[in-house]
């Protein structure tokens, strides 16, 4: 194990002790991965997180060998698939949360009913179709929900979160499922009112600099020019 893989192995375990302090899976479901080099690391199938230990993650390659006494997650074939087909990808976090679960229990996608469904990439988050855990039928389906978004729901299953990084794919579970839980409220308080494609797709835009920055020194809130002369926009 490279001094680099450490850290990694560090990380996927705190990821996944988190993902169940959290509340977002309980028990053993639920499971993690990380790019580290030419493959990946991942959970093994069956560990409740409070038992890992970083020498407990496998280490995989993209033809999903190992050489590890313990069996990768039951679900390496989507953590795969998903580094393979998507290079912007670093980290896959999979869960099974209340609210995203109980929506895809039922089939049903998550529209566009806040702002921050443009965390998704996209104006919904899609669910896949039932397919068996652990089968590359599952895999398929996933890939195809997660085609231009970075999350998805599984049919009678779970979600999917990706992100650059661990820490940020664990971001994207949690605000997946706080999106779920306020839809979930929404449709018992009225009628959700669903925003537009076009307002969805401006705001994927402004998140693209979202984050702590500079602020704008006139206070304004305006954008301020980064060119002499430029105007802002
Ligand atoms: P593993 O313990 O094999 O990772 O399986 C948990 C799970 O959530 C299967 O979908
Ligand atoms: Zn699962």
């Amino acid at each position: 194990m490279s001094a680099h893989d450490g850290a990694l192995r560090e990380a996927v375990v705190s990821v996944s002790r988190r993902i169940i302090a959290l509340g977002l899976s309980q028990g053993t479901s639920g499971n993690v991965s990380v790019r580290a080099g030419d493959g990946f690391l991942v959970t093994p199938s069956g560990i409740p997180p409070e038992e890992l230990a970083p020498e407990h993650i496998v280490a995989m390659d993209m033809e999903g060998r190992f050489d590890h006494p313990l069996a990768p997650s039951s679900e390496w074939r989507f953590h795969r698939d998903i580094l393979a087909a998507r290079p912007e990808a670093g980290a896959v976090v999979h869960a099974h949360p209340t609210y995203a679960t109980a929506f895809a229990i039922c089939g049903r996608e998550i529209p566009a009913v806040h702002y921050m469904i443009a965390m998704a990439g996209g104006p919904t988050i899609r669910c896949a179709p039932y397919a068996p855990y652990g089968t590359q039928a599952l895999s398929e389906a996933a890939l195809a929900a997660l085609e231009g978004r970075s999350c998805c729901l599984l049919a009678n299953h779970g979600m999917i979160a990706t992100g650059p990084d661990l820490e940020r794919a664990l971001w994207l579970a949690v605000e997946v499922e706080a999106l779920c839980r306020q839809y979930a409220v929404a449709l018992q308080v009225g009628t959700p009112v669903v925003l537009d494609d076009a307002e969805v797709l401006r705001t994927v835009e402004r998140f693209k600099s979202y984050g702590p920055r500079k602020a704008d020194p006139d206070r304004s809130g305006r954008e301020v020019p980064t060119r002499p002369g430029a105007m802002p926009r």
